[in-house]
């Protein structure tokens, strides 16, 4: 098994986090974790950074996300290296079927953190997974999100949303296996589905 934070920001891509992208690899790998994945606003890492890290801090994994917001909703895509989701502009199901398209696994992050309904069509377009615990998941929904996970059959992700160093390490995933490259750790994720976790 691996400790897994699938929803971690960085000072150099998000105007809202404060700590630099280095200082949260360094936190995570104190915290015991085993992986990150970095998913700012609308900016992918840069691939060749991205590798300089993962052999720098091998044996520890960081991998490539973004988090796009949608339909009013913020979603992270995980496994799709494509610039051309640094838009600002998406549709749901429009994103929904770009992510499918390329093999991506899809999160609904922090449900029913600004308002107490889903707006995105998630019946028609649902995505692989669901944040039933994070910093910015409210507790008072758990019940809920639960219940929509098991109709849809939705992953139970715990992630952290973390923007600075300090909301690191309490929230984490834990992955099947020995963590490996960015297709093989995607295709694990998929398996999550089968085994909804979410402690
Ligand atoms: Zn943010
Ligand atoms: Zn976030």
């Amino acid at each position: 098994m691996a400790k897994v934070d699938l929803h971690v920001h960085c000072s150099e891509r998000s105007g809202c986090a404060v700590t630099p992208e280095e200082e949260q690899v360094k936190a995570a790998v104190a915290a015991g974790l085993d992986g990150i994945v970095f998913t700012d606003h609308y900016k992918l890492p840069d691939p060749q950074r991205l590798a300089a890290l993962n052999r720098k801090y091998a044996p520890f994994k960081i991998y490539a996300g973004i988090e796009i917001t949608a339909d009013d909703e913020d979603w992270l895509v995980i496994g799709v290296p494509d610039p051309g989701l640094e838009r600002m502009d998406w549709k749901y199901p429009e994103l929904y079927a770009y992510v499918r398209a390329r093999g991506g696994f899809l999160v609904l992050a922090h449900p029913f953190r600004y308002r107490p309904k889903i707006r995105a069509d998630i019946d028609r377009f649902p995505p692989d997974a669901i944040e039933v615990h994070s910093h910015n998941t409210p507790p008072a929904f758990e019940a809920e999100i639960r219940a929509i996970a098991a109709r849809l059959g939705l992953a139970l992700l715990t992630n952290s949303d973390a923007h600075a160093a300090k909301s690191l390490g309490v929230y984490f995933n834990e992955i099947p296996g020995v963590l490996d490259g960015e297709a093989g750790f995607v295709e694990r994720l998929f398996l999550l589905k089968d085994r909804p976790y979410g402690k």
